[in-house]
């Protein structure tokens, strides 16, 4: 039986054969789909700074992974993807145990990272504990990389229980190296003060085309003109500098910026896909080793490592980005910037709810999004009665918070 070919592939194929300028779809060869089926997978290993690590460009984040999604794990790991990325709070803990449950039996062939949100005042032994329940949902004696979670606040990273507690782990085989996850907001001021207190082997950071500013500069080189916003994150390439000229690692996350990718698929008949584009940009990074992604369908893994190995962005990849940019840019909320915190005297939890949106607009996982909002403490069903006013001016990347939370909650509730 001749293989299924969807949609992607078509893209990828057609791009390679000259397909997707006529050439009908029964005319491909067999062996074109074989070329085009290993080509899916990763790439280029990089090394992670002083880890040593060789781990796959393009690897698996799990933030989203549900009961019996063990077969997404495995299909990465065919596809040769060698880092799993997951933490204690994915998924209420599901996350850890599928991963666990998927690489049991290639343990030695994986290098696997999780996180903890460790606070100022924890002790080393109750840090101990949660690193000993994730070990046991992973099946695992050791995690290769243990994270401080979504850090943003420099107060978290002076907590002296976190060095005892990684001296004694470190000691006793179950972590190898060490490091913190962060997204925004006081990021950078983190990023500093662990490079400066040499206390991190590597880094998880949130940064992607539409937060670096040179994305900027090279839109107003090569492309056209009205583009008036400015990113967020001027600060960041600087202190990932100082991160790389230390040899931390460092690993990219969030990647594509709200992930809206059907949104983008009229744009990409030539072939590139704008996740593609996105990989590419970020990787072309040199302070950047590698980037993970939430990896949620066999479709998407295929389609994301279709980005591996490529540092070049072409013109056509600039085009998606730059197209991306101005689909997205006042609707995606850098759910943990958190700068509108204390906006709302009705206590919604503002970049929370629009997390969920998120999910379910940009990923389309409704199921997900419904179970997320349902979970949220301060959701946002006083969005319905108010006037807005409070929130009008609160977000720095000029959401239009009231509009968008009151959406939510009629979508999600
Ligand atoms: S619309 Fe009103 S209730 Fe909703 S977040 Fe803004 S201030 Fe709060
Ligand atoms: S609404 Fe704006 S300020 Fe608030 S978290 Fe989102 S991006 Fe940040």
């Amino acid at each position: 039986m001749k293989n299924p070919i969807n949609r992607r592939t078509f893209l990828r194929v057609g791009a390679m054969t000259g397909l997707a300028s006529g050439i009908p779809i029964n005319a491909l060869a067999d062996n074109d789909m074989a070329k085009a089926a290993k080509e899916e997978g990763v790439k280029r290993y990089v090394t992670l700074g002083r880890t040593g690590l060789k781990i796959s460009d393009i690897s698996f984040g799990s933030s989203r992974l549900r009961n019996g999604q063990e077969h997404l794990v495995r299909h990465a790991l065919d596809r040769g993807v060698n880092y799993y990325d997951t933490a204690e709070s994915y998924t209420r803990g599901v996350s850890e145990v599928v991963v666990g449950n998927a690489l049991k039996g290639d343990r030695d062939r994986v290098h696997i990272a999780t996180k903890s949100h460790v606070g100022p005042d924890d002790s080393a032994d109750q840090i101990m504990e949660r690193l000993e329940t994730s070990l046991g949902k992973l099946q695992t004696d050791y995690v290769d990389i243990f994270f401080n979670h979504a850090v943003n606040e420099v107060e978290r990273l002076k907590n002296g229980a976190w060095f005892e507690f990684i001296e004694k782990a470190k000691r006793q085989g179950k972590i190898r190296f060490s490091g913190f996850s962060g997204h925004a907001g006081r990021l950078t001021d983190c990023i500093d003060y662990a490079v400066e207190q040499d206390m991190v082997d590597a880094l998880l950071v949130a940064t992607n085309f539409g937060e670096d500013p040179s994305f900027y500069e090279e839109v107003y080189e090569r492309l056209t003109k009205g583009f008036d916003f400015v990113a967020k994150q001027q600060a960041l390439p600087d202190s990932l500098a100082r991160a790389k000229a230390k040899n931390v690692g460092i690993v990219a996350m969030k990647v594509l910026r709200g992930a809206k990718l059907n949104d983008m698929r009229p744009y990409e008949a030539a072939g590139a896909t704008y996740a593609q584009a996105a990989f590419k940009w970020v990787l072309k990074n040199p302070n950047v080793d590698a980037a993970i992604i939430s990896m949620t369908s066999t479709d998407d893994i295929d389609e994301y490592l279709g980005g591996s190995g490529g540092q070049a962005v072409s013109e056509t990849d600039m085009e998606l980005l730059h197209q991306y940019a101005q689909m997205t840019d006042m609707t995606y909320c850098r759910h943990v910037c958190n700068d509108c915190e204390g906006a709302c005297p009705y206590n919604v939890s503002i970049g929370e709810v629009l997390r969920t949106r998120m999910y379910a607009t940009d990923y389309g996982d409704f199921g997900f999004a419904k179970a997320e909002y349902q979970q949220l403490e301060h959701n946002a069903t006083p969005c319905l009665s108010c006037d807005g006013a409070p929130c009008r001016d609160a977000c720095t990347h000029n959401i239009k918070i009231a509009d968008l939370c009151g959406l939510t909650h009629q979508l999600l509730s």
